[in-house]
């Protein structure tokens, strides 16, 4: 086809040699070395090899087609003037001949004879567009598809925020003690908070009426690399009676549902899925890409186990480790509780004693699983009464265990009540009101660290505070930290690097970020905050207007998606000229959502930044992005 779109030598040529060598039983795949001879012996030189030069034959060929007796016969039939030019796209193939799942088609929204306002249209199963066009097989009616695949039959119930790619099916439930009961389902709750982890890590799938891209369920959900759909605005969902309505179909616990979270597509029902393959070339492609990137990439992990996954899809460390996903485990929520509800420093320390060695024990899985690459574990963030127990058993379990009233209990509870904790009692406000508690932490991954060296395993740990937006905040617990790692270190006979770095998520800290880098051995873009700041938007609500508002082109995209470079970025341009202006070469990264989105790492790459952290499924994607970057400034001749 090639050869006669592009050099006109003409395809019968090729049927009889075809003829000739199945008549004398040559094997097929000797066929191309026999075709290669017959187009030398045509146009008196050798077959292009290079795709490159294939490609622009190709498009030269289209552009000369425009003065052929064809092109200038039909514009004159139709009345189009000969000046005005053509062009021509070049796109990636889509092969529809990969077997009796791909195929290739034609449709019309209309039918092009009589008007007909009907979808009109005829396909093939495992053929190409071209297989059509030639006549060689009678194509099938559009109608007909149903039958063969009847999934593409599947209505869809309800859209919401793809905030986590693959498929899932299961019954529905809607808390995480049902999903737990069931070994499985699909989770469907107004949002999630930290109580649902192990509800959602057992889950088939996550659906949230709440929440945009980097609400927890997102989050979350992402760094499991369970499929999530987010801020499904129009399900009404009532807890109470187990059921939840969209429009006027009501789908109640244990029936099942189907969701895609590449699209966001809710279906009623259990539709087919199958498995993603992780081909060779995928692996290639990986390894190419590592070579070529600018940036590094880190992943987003929390435990062990999230860890290994990284680092087998080649992280080069971890960039963000969230303690607080830690503090919900069964063995330690107790213990967490306790330190909360404590009324003094004392009660404090008594519980965060019981905390140590277990967190202790999070940190070394995690530096044994990255063998020797740098891991940002950063200190406890969310405000603390995401971690109260919300049900009446586990309030009178833990005024039990505390020996104090369950009215103490929320006597207790209602003290630290926040109209808006997002804004509130969090990330380095919680470390200096209660340096206690990043002491602890500090304590834990340092002696975790020194354990894992003398154990003969590198480990480069990196201590991160988040929500800084004063260099004061940072000087202040730097000093704290300082002392106290220095002397854990020095009472073990072992030599140990450390950093400490700061989230830089808060506007103020941008804009003062020169200053901030004195304190700092390395900044880190927690976009997420920042982006929320910076907006006014809340993480979790922000679900319900972002998509009238990129239907009404307020929005062009989710911010909380992809980058706003205008605003957010260009703080973030600032907090680097800014930073490095009083740090050289000072280590800048991001590790908020944006850190695997690829139109923000080519923004990220642009203003310098030295690496991105992405949760471990979605480093193939930013380590491809990263490379196609580091590409893209250089020169090619053809
Ligand atoms: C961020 O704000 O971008 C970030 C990485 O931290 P978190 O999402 O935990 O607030
Ligand atoms: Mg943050």
């Amino acid at each position: 086809m090639f050869s006669e779109v592009v050099y006109g030598i003409e395809k019968y040529k090729y049927d009889l040699l075809e003829k000739e060598l199945e008549k004398n039983g040559v094997e097929k795949k000797a066929y191309i070395k026999e075709y290669k001879k017959l187009f030398k012996s045509v146009v008196n030189f050798k077959f292009p090899e290079d795709p490159m030069d294939q490609l622009l034959a190709a498009i030269e060929a289209v552009f000369s087609s425009w003065n052929n007796p064809r092109a200038i016969y039909y514009r004159n039939l139709n009345n189009i003037p000969h000046d005005i030019g053509t062009g021509v796209t070049v796109q990636s193939m889509v092969f529809g001949n990969m077997g009796d799942t791909s195929g290739t088609g034609v449709v019309f929204t209309r039918n092009p004879s009589c008007g007909e306002n009907k979808l009109f249209g005829e396909f093939l199963i495992n053929a190409q567009g071209e297989d059509v066009v030639a006549g060689i097989r009678t194509p099938k009616k559009i109608e007909e598809l149903g039958d063969i695949m009847p999934e593409s039959n599947s209505e869809v119930l309800v859209t919401g925020l793809a905030a986590s790619p693959g498929a899932a099916t299961g019954k529905v439930y809607f808390s995480s003690e049902k999903i737990k009961e069931n070994n499985g389902g699909i989770l469907v709750r107004l949002e999630t908070s930290p109580e649902d982890i192990e509800g959602m890590n057992i889950a088939n799938g996550i659906l949230t009426v709440r929440g945009g891209m980097t609400s927890h369920a997102a989050v979350v959900a992402r760094g499991m690399g369970r499929c999530c759909i987010c801020g499904c605005g129009s399900l009404e969902l009532n807890e109470e009676i187990k059921e939840f309505t969209v429009g006027n179909l009501t789908v109640s616990e244990g029936d099942y549902i189907s969701l895609n979270g590449s699209t966001g597509n809710v279906y009623l029902g259990e539709l087919n899925k199958s498995d993603s393959r992780l081909t060779d070339e995928f692996k290639m492609i990986l390894e190419w890409s590592s070579e070529i990137g600018a940036m590094k990439v880190l992943a987003n992990a929390d435990t062990p186990l999230d860890a290994e996954v990284a680092y087998n899809f080649g992280a080069k460390g971890i960039g963000l480790c969230r303690t607080e996903h830690m503090f919900f485990e069964e063995k330690k929520i107790n213990h967490v509780r306790e330190m909360i509800l404590a009324e003094n420093s004392n009660e404090r320390k008594i519980a965060l004693k019981n905390i140590l060695p277990l967190q202790k024990l999070d940190f070394t899985g995690i530096f044994e699983a990255m063998k020797g690459n740098p891991v940002t574990v950063r200190l406890i963030d969310p405000p603390l009464h995401e971690f109260l127990p919300k049900e009446r058993g586990e309030k009178l379990k833990l005024a039990k265990s505390m020996k104090i009233t369950m009215e103490e209990i929320e006597n207790r509870m209602l003290k630290l009540e926040e109209s808006n904790p997002m804004l509130g009692h969090r990330g380095c406000r919680l470390g200096i009101t209660y340096p206690e508690i990043y002491e602890m932490q500090s304590r834990a991954i340092i002696e975790a660290a020194i354990e894992v060296k003398k154990s003969g395993i590198d480990v480069k740990p990196e201590i991160m505070i988040p929500l800084v937006g004063k260099v004061e905040e940072l000087g202040y617990l730097r000093e704290r930290l300082v002392s106290l790692v220095d002397e854990i270190i020095e009472n073990s006979d072992l030599d140990l690097e450390y950093k400490i770095g700061t989230m830089i998520e808060v506007p103020r800290a941008c804009v003062t970020a020169g200053e901030i880098a004195k304190e700092a051995d390395f900044f880190s873009f927690g976009t997420n905050d920042l982006t929320q700041i910076t907006f006014g938007y809340s993480r979790d609500d922000a679900g319900k207007f972002i998509s009238d508002y990129m239907e009404k082109n307020i929005l062009d995209a989710d911010p909380f998606e992809t980058i706003d470079i205008k605003g957010v970025g260009k703080l973030m341009e600032m907090a680097v000229t800014l930073g490095r202006g009083t740090k050289k070469g000072l280590k800048i990264g991001v590790c908020g959502e944006h850190g695997a989105d690829p139109k923000s790492i080519e923004f990220f790459h642009s203003i310098g930044l030295s690496y991105v952290s992405c949760s471990p499924y979605r480093i193939p994607i930013a380590k491809l992005a990263v490379a196609q970057n580091s590409i893209r400034g250089r020169n090619y001749s053809f």
